[in-house]
């Protein structure tokens, strides 16, 4: 076992989890934060931010957590870059396991995140946070009067490529099936814009780059495995989310696609265990919502440990 019985761990390195240790520290709270091997979160994949009060000028990613890290560490919050293995919720005070070894702790918060879905497609990697993104609404003011792809066939993705027409000159949305998941009044919204075409039975096979970035991509037909080159310089994977909590195994409750859920103010079904971040975040996934969260759990935390513990 390490150390005594904390007051609070905090499970994840975002803006939420900076955030919320940020307040726990202030609040003499001593926090511990596992940041996860991906310390700083999903910002770090990003190079401008452009949409975070208090940067008029706009601000690298991983310069901005950098910043969110510091600013914790200067009350005191304790960071260690380690993932979380599992989590034992069923007695007080809780046990969080991080390499083997045990931590016992009052409380816990948990900022996971939800990892956007990728395609994986060849040329992927060098592309991503660059030419290549899964946030219309952080990333779309970048690619003004440029012609972009949407890739995914649901809400998100028709959602996405209308509010893309915005900025581009066209949008060209695809996907491998012609049956979309989409809702009607959200798919005829698409298909009918004037800037945006819709091909069915095609899927990104690679993405084409040079040294300005991205050029284009091979789309491929699933049926025959024909192929078609288009031209595009920014382009969109919108075929979901998925939150981070393989770790609880099962412990606290979620909705049907693994988001946590609160059950009073940002406490889960378990009391003592708070959420926050893009893990409870099914609609709005933005650094300040996820920094918002954070200071809401940290804030209810402070005041669950001083009804139950202190
Ligand atoms: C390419 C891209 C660009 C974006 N651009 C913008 C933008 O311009 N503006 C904006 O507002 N939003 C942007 N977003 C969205 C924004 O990044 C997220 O909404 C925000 O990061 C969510 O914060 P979070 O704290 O909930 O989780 P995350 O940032 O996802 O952080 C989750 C943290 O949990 C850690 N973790 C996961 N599992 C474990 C574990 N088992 N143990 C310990 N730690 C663990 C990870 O290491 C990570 O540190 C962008 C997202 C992407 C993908």
């Amino acid at each position: 076992m390490s150390g005594s019985i904390r007051n609070v761990i905090i499970i994840g390195s975002g803006p939420a989890g900076y955030t919320a240790g940020l307040y726990t520290s202030r609040a003499m709270l001593e926090p511990l934060m596992f940041a996860g091997y991906m310390s700083g979160g999903q910002l770090m994949l990003t190079s401008d931010v452009e949409n975070f009060p208090g940067y008029p000028q706009g601000i690298g990613g991983p310069e901005m957590m950098m910043h969110l890290r510091e600013q914790a560490e200067r009350f005191g919050l304790e960071v260690q870059d380690r993932n979380v293995e599992r989590v034992d919720l069923s007695n007080r005070p809780f046990k969080v396991y991080s390499e083997g070894e045990e931590y016992l702790t009052h409380s816990i918060i948990v900022s996971t995140g939800a990892e956007s879905i990728w395609l994986g497609a060849e040329g992927e990697e060098a592309q991503k946070g660059r030419g290549i993104s899964t946030c219309a609404t952080c990333d779309g003011a970048f690619f003004k009067d440029e012609e972009i792809l949407v890739v995914g066939g649901g809400d998100s993705a028709m959602e996405e490529a209308t509010f893309l027409t915005r900025f581009a000159s066209k949008v060209t949305l695809v996907h491998r099936r012609d049956v979309f998941r989409a809702s009607q009044v959200m798919y005829e919204r698409a298909a009918n814009h004037e800037k945006i075409e819709i091909k069915t039975f095609r899927q990104v096979k690679q993405w084409l780059s040079d040294d300005s970035g991205l050029t284009g991509a091979i789309l491929e037909d699933p049926r025959d495995g024909t192929t078609e080159d288009i031209a595009v310089t920014g382009a969109f994977i919108a075929i979901g989310h998925k939150p981070i909590t393989g770790f609880l195994d099962g412990q606290l409750d979620t909705d049907d696609e693994g988001y946590l859920l609160h059950s009073e103010h940002t406490m889960t079904s378990v009391p003592g265990v708070f959420a926050a971040g893009d893990v409870v975040d099914t609609r709005y996934k933005q650094a300040i919502t996820a920094a918002g969260l954070g200071c809401q759990a940290a804030i209810d935390c402070e005041r669950w440990l001083e009804d139950n513990v202190h």
